[in-house]
């Protein structure tokens, strides 16, 4: 009996190995030193123009990604007639004349008063203050045809970002009863006007939801950190509002997305996510050196480059579990592409059992791969074992100050319950060797160590094997904060 033991575990344990060599071996078989090289090389080039969205070149660099899996034999997403998933953006510039005249104070747009939202226009009005602008204070005010205005926010509430959202409803609340605009007088401390001048003066890019409401009425915040603004307006008879309409460009830009199923009738219901975004910053201010083109190397052509070489080993190699690889558009601009994604999903998200996303602001230590989230999902041995094969220890995300997790996209997943981590380069600290390539114009082909690269990706596709036939469904673990949103998803399924 001992000795039927020791032979049965013996077994096991040359199992394993077996295992782990032929895993290697498979990677190995499609991942090679050149390959990978040859493929940031061109990824990044100059010639890219740092795939900016929108921009011809992103549609370039898109097109390889497709016409590389197709080339492989890696299928359309079912369903889809495409490699590519158009995604809608819009682009609001604030028009640059305006005012408001009230009495002898004028309010000139872009300093004293902002334009959050609304058409064109041009008025002359009776003006009601309505106090905070809550569902009673509107309910029994007659605002047909006037200007209303509006404490900032809902009382005893000083979050500035909840303002926004609160802004919205009074404003749909004002539209309703016939006022032709919201004015709300801004008075926070938690964030200066000046800081709100700043942000909310530019142009912004969003996506294009088809919830428009650009052709309603004007809606604005009005300097009143000086207060006294309640008074002034509550005694106010008229007012005087001409404003021009904000610029709206609407666009597309694509998300790449490839299949290829499962080979296990057991597990390959189940959908691992391998994704990556592939835009960046494009051509921006030029540095001491005179380059203007932000390639874009480590942020994310890197990361890119892994998710094309897991598709191209997969669709080899088929796992036991079906994979879907998408390279999102749009991340710089708000990890737009991939909150896009789960709004417009092309295969059911309840079956998606993992995002396992590669992305990277740069690296300071080649002797490790980093991944944010690593202790977060029940999945953390299989990034430990392939970081071991290539002579890399895997380390957890140790800059938890950054947020990493919450900065790239597999957070669109996560807040839908999807367990995600970050697959990155070796880093430590936000430092100095990371500054001077992050959202650089120095960030180039020419500046990264492909010795280190070829561990790394090969380190990822491993990883991504290992996933892919985990026997055991990846979950997040107990008492994350996204564990119980994940089990309502899953449970729906059921
Ligand atoms: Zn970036």
């Amino acid at each position: 009996m001992k000795r039927i033991h020791l032979l049965a575990g013996f077994f096991t344990i040359q199992t394993l190995l077996v295992s782990a060599q032929t895993t290697q071996s498979l990677v190995e078989n499609t991942v090679t030193y050149k390959g990978v090289q040859a493929k940031i090389e061109f990824f990044a080039s100059d010639e890219m123009a740092g795939r900016d969205t929108p921009s011809d070149e992103q549609r370039i660099a898109a097109k390889y990604l497709a016409t590389r899996m197709k080339e492989w034999g890696v299928s359309k997403a079912p369903g889809m007639e495409a490699y590519l998933q158009e995604v809608k953006f819009k682009n609001i510039t604030p028009p640059e004349e305006g005012s408001l005249i009230a009495k002898d104070s004028s309010y000139i747009l872009g300093q004293d008063i902002l334009l959050l939202d609304g058409a064109a226009s041009n008025l002359e009005a009776k003006v009601v203050f309505l106090d905070y602008g809550n569902e009673e204070d509107f309910e029994k005010a007659n605002l047909k045809n006037k200007i209303v205005v509006v404490r900032l926010g809902a009382k005893g509430e000083p979050n500035v970002r909840k303002a926004f959202g609160v802004g919205r409803e009074k404003r749909a609340r004002a539209e309703e009863k016939g006022a032709l605009a919201l004015i709300e007088l801004y008075s926070s401390t938690q964030i200066s006007w000046k800081i709100i001048k700043r942000y909310l003066g530019g142009s912004s890019m969003s996506l294009d939801t088809g919830e428009g409401d650009e052709s309603g009425i004007p809606h604005l915040w009005l300097d009143d950190s000086g207060g006294g603004g309640a008074e002034f307006f509550k005694s106010l008879k008229k007012a005087k509002l001409s404003i021009d309409g904000a610029t709206i460009d609407r666009f597309t830009a694509p998300n790449v997305i490839g299949f290829v199923e499962g080979e296990n009738p057991e597990l390959k219901d189940e959908i691992v996510i391998y994704s990556a975004h592939y835009d960046h910053i494009g051509i921006g201010k030029p540095d001491a050196k005179g380059d203007s083109i932000y390639n874009g190397t480590r942020d994310n052509c890197i990361g890119t480059i892994t998710v094309l070489e897991a598709a191209h080993n997969i669709v080899n190699h088929p796992l036991d579990r079906s994979a879907l690889f998408i390279f999102f558009t749009g991340e710089e601009k708000g990890l737009l592409g991939s909150k896009w994604y789960v709004d417009h999903p092309v295969m059911p998200l309840k079956d998606v059992v993992m995002c396992f996303n590669s992305d990277n602001a740069g690296y300071n230590d080649t002797t490790v791969t980093t991944i944010v989230g690593l202790n977060r999902t029940t999945a953390s041995q299989a990034f430990i074992t392939a970081g071991n094969t290539y002579g890399l220890e895997t380390i957890p995300d140790q800059m938890p100050e950054q947020n990493l997790f919450d900065r790239s996209d597999q957070v669109s997943f996560a807040k839908k319950g999807i367990p995600g981590v970050m697959f990155t380069m070796g880093i430590t600290a936000f430092d100095d060797e990371i500054l001077k390539y992050y959202h650089q114009a120095g960030d180039s082909p020419e500046s990264v160590d492909f010795d280190y690269l070829y561990r790394f990706t090969k380190t990822y596709v491993h990883a991504c094997r290992l996933v892919g036939n985990m026997p055991e469904t990846p979950f997040w673990t107990e008492g994350d904060k996204y564990y119980e949103v994940g089990e309502g998803l899953y449970k729906k399924s059921q």
